[in-house]
Formats: structure tokens, sequence, C-alpha cells
């Protein structure tokens, strides 16, 4: 099934112009995997800035930058191309495959804020400091409620949760930002719910557990 929550156009462009940080890319990263109508708008959006930049008047390039470019070129080809076998999906916990775009990332183990509310770090390999967390969440509980500075993306891997903003199943993603101040999804009974979390600035948490927790999850 499709998703049927997707991040903002505004969220799409930046990632189609290399202008979102590693974590927040990512988790789009992740969603696309699964998603054909985001891979399609991120694909004009790519063509659209292929045509901007073709319309740009063309700038001076000097003989010694012209040189090295070509001197990439040559050892780009000469060079056998290796062709790379994806990764197998990792799973975790015996029970839950992870998507493709974490294969290369750190997962820590898993941690308790409560015996109902589990997270693990992510470290991205080339951008370690990046806020990104895997949460697993009991049936019918809840995050921390907190709000944001600066943009939050959660990407349901398994399970279900709900929010002010709506509900959100396998594949969807929720977008959050400054503007959302009491933020609080809450899991749907019927099962455990796994998500990948990205924020692009410390979240604002409301209870005192959470903020004693905050320093250690890093988000
Ligand atoms: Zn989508």
């Amino acid at each position: 099934m499709s998703p049927r929550q997707h991040p903002s156009d505004e969220t799409l462009l930046r990632h189609a112009s290399r202008n979102l940080g590693a974590g927040l890319r990512l988790v789009v990263d992740v969603h696309l995997e699964s998603c054909p109508r985001c891979r399609e708008q991120i694909r004009l959006f790519e063509a659209a800035g292929g045509a901007l930049l073709e319309d740009l008047p063309p700038a001076p390039v000097s003989s010694s930058s012209l040189e090295k470019i070509f001197a990439r070129i040559d050892t780009e080809s000469a060079a056998p191309r290796r062709l790379r076998a994806a990764p197998p999906a990792r799973i975790l916990d015996d029970r839950y495959a992870l998507p493709a775009a974490l294969a290369n990332c750190d997962v820590g183990p898993w941690r308790f804020v409560h015996p109902k509310l589990r997270w693990a770090r992510v470290r991205l390999p080339d951008a370690p400091r990046e806020r990104v967390i895997l949460l697993k969440i009991a049936p019918g509980h809840a995050t921390p409620a907190h709000g944001h500075r600066g943009l939050e993306l959660t990407q349901v891997l398994y399970g279900a949760f709900s929010s002010a903003h709506g509900a959100y199943g396998p594949g969807d993603v929720e977008e959050a930002d400054d503007e959302v101040k009491d933020h609080e999804p809450r899991v749907t009974a019927d099962g455990e719910c796994l998500c990948l979390a990205a924020v692009e600035a410390p979240l604002r948490i409301h209870s005192l557990l959470g903020r004693l927790f905050q320093p250690l999850m890093g988000i």
C-alpha cells in the first residue's frame, strides 16, 4: 500500500536541491523507498533545477580548473567500475527488516525512557552528530509531549500512531516544525510502533522525565 502522508513539497524541494541536513535527508530517503509519489515529485524538482541551471549565463572557467576536470574524467573512465551488491536488509529484534537507506548507519543498542518507550541512536557514517533515532513504542503509549526548534520528520516503519495532525501508518511520514507546540504522537492500541525520527535542532521537551533523558538521546 502506498503511503498517504508525505513530506511537504518544501521539504522535498530542499532534498532535491541538497539543502536538507543529513539526518532529515536520511528520513526522506527512507520514505522514498516506499513512495512512488514522492520519488516522482523529487524527479520533477531535480529536472526543474537542471533547467534553471541551463538558463544561467555561462561563467568563465580557468584553464587550471579545466585541467583538473579532464584529469578526473580520465581517472574515472580508466578505473574499472565495480558493481556494488545491495547489502542484505538488517533485521532488528529478529523481526523488523530495516530500510536499505539505513544499511551503512550504526544503530546503537535499545535504551529505555520507561519500559513502554525505547530508543536507539542512529549514527550516519559521514555525519555522526546528526540527531536521528529509532523509537519503539508499546501499543497505546505516547512520546513525551514536546515542541520543536526547526523541522522534525518521523517516518513510520512498522505499526501506527496518531497525533493532532492525523493518523500515520507504515510508510507515512509526519512533518512538524516550530509552529507545533504540544506534539505527543500516540501509538494505536493494536500493536507496537517502530519509527525513525530526525530533528534539525534539540526538541523542547515538556516533561521532567523526558528532559532528563534528552541529553542521552541526543535529540
Ligand atoms: Zn511520499
